[in-house]
Parts: structure tokens; sequence; C-alpha cells
């Protein structure tokens, strides 16, 4: 657990934690507090499979409709990661573009025709993505989803062993998952 945030460090001293302690040891001494419950802690990425088994499940359908917009494109609180990616809002392992052309991407906008993940997600948000995987041959995963991120990251990993989607990078982001 990583001193992110001001209340992280009120905590980690109220509970007399130096140095690193696993999630498990923190849950156990914090006697089940929910890990969410004063900090922000988003569910998506690697968070999302390591962190299920603490919040309940749900099935796909659930969350088609939660907008991804503004998290997904907005014009504030970008990243730009280390391998030249434009990663919108939080959501690792997908690429608006290099940032190295930046001046070019924000003049001329994103091809949504030739980015069918983008063009989904910025469309019809997470059903339409889950549709388009789904005829291609992604199936749901029986014990369901922690949060609308899960699910989108694990389509995306079914959807890179599918296909060449340029917007989906860097790839090693997918194979780090587990
Ligand atoms: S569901 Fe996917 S695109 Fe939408 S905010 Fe989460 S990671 Fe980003």
């Amino acid at each position: 657990m990583a001193v992110y945030q001001v209340e992280y460090y009120r905590r980690l001293k109220q509970l007399g934690i130096r140095g690193r302690i696993s999630v498990e040891d923190y849950l156990e001494l914090a006697a089940g507090e929910s890990l969410a419950q004063r900090v922000e802690l988003f569910l998506m990425g690697r968070a999302s499979r390591k962190l299920r088994s603490h919040y309940p499940a749900h099935p796909a359908s659930v969350f088609f409709d939660i907008p991804c917009q503004p998290p997904f494109l907005r014009d504030w609180h970008n990243h730009f990661d280390n391998y030249g990616n434009f990663v919108p809002g939080y959501c690792g392992g997908i690429s608006l573009g290099s940032w190295h052309d930046l001046d070019r991407l924000t003049e001329d906008g994103i091809d949504l025709e030739e980015h069918v993940v983008l063009r989904h997600l910025i469309r019809e948000d997470l059903g339409g993505l889950f549709r388009f995987a789904r005829d291609l041959g992604y199936q749901e995963l029986s014990d369901g989803y922690v949060s609308n991120c899960d699910l989108c990251v694990d389509i995306r990993r079914f959807l890179i062993t599918q296909g060449d989607f340029e917007e989906l990078a860097p790839r090693e982001f997918y194979q780090h998952l587990d």
C-alpha cells in the first residue's frame, strides 16, 4: 500500500504501520474496514483483479450503461506513459495516440473508423464494446465483475488476442494483469 494521499498517511500512522504491508495484512489490522471507505481507490486495471474478493461482483449487463465520459474523454488529468501513449484518464492499457504527436492529435482528432475499440467506448460505452467482443467470441465471466472498469479490462484482454488494435497499448499492460 503506497502513501498516495494524506488520508493514507493518517491511517497508516494510526495503525502503527511502518514500511510495507500487504493488503491482506492491512485489512486484518483495520478490522475489515472497507478499503475505499476513507481513501480514493479505483477498481480498475490490476486492482480490480487483485482486490476482487473484497467487493461484490455483478453480471456484465449491470455496467453496460455506466458512462465512460468524462473519465475517458476529458481535458484534464490524463496521463502520458513512458512509451509515448496518451492515456485517457485512469484507463490503463488504452492509448488515444502518441503524445509525441500531441499537437496533431488534438488538432486532427482520432479516426474512429480505424480505432474500433475507442469508437465503441466513445459512442456506446461498455455495452457497445461488450457486444463487439461477444461477436468475436468473448465469454462473460460466470463469477461477474466488481466494476465497469473490471469488465472493460477483461474484454480488452480478450480483444488483444483477436487482432491488432493499435489503441490497446502498451501490450505489456495486458501481459502483467495477473
Ligand atoms: S470502463 Fe474502460 S474506458 Fe470506461 S473508464 Fe473504465 S477503463 Fe476507462
